[in-house]
């Protein structure tokens, strides 16, 4: 991206100026989302004013991420802030995403989680 905007016209940058930010902010949101996912499984060490967002719920809580990953482990999917988690479970969206992916592909969702963990041959 660097590269491009050193090396092309005007013109050509403004014909793909538009995606370019998109791809590069989808990048930094994920690389985000992906950190307050790994602080929420960290216990010890964080830095206070880490916690302090989590505490205030401005980035995705420990407490609040434990109830994705108790068994059946059928809720709480989403690991940026979890402010859609509470919302999207009482609309029942992920039982209905559940459903329909079901049916269209036949996978019952979690039936195949411990297939990895078994013993090879
Ligand atoms: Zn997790």
């Amino acid at each position: 991206m660097a590269y491009k905007f050193w090396t092309y016209t005007p013109e050509q940058i403004k014909e793909t100026y538009n995606w370019e930010c998109y791809v590069f902010l989808i990048a930094v949101f994920v690389s985000l989302t992906n950190q307050f996912h790994k602080w929420s499984h960290t216990y010890f060490g964080l830095p206070k004013w880490i916690t302090l967002l989590q505490d205030y719920h401005l980035i995705l809580p420990r407490k609040h991420h434990r109830i994705h990953h108790v068994a059946p482990h059928e809720t709480y999917f989403c690991i940026t802030t979890g402010w859609l988690n509470y919302p999207l479970e009482k609309l029942g969206f992920w039982t209905t995403c559940e459903y329909y992916i079901e049916k269209l592909t036949g996978h019952k969702p979690r039936e195949d989680d411990f297939k990895w963990a078994q013993k090879k041959d």
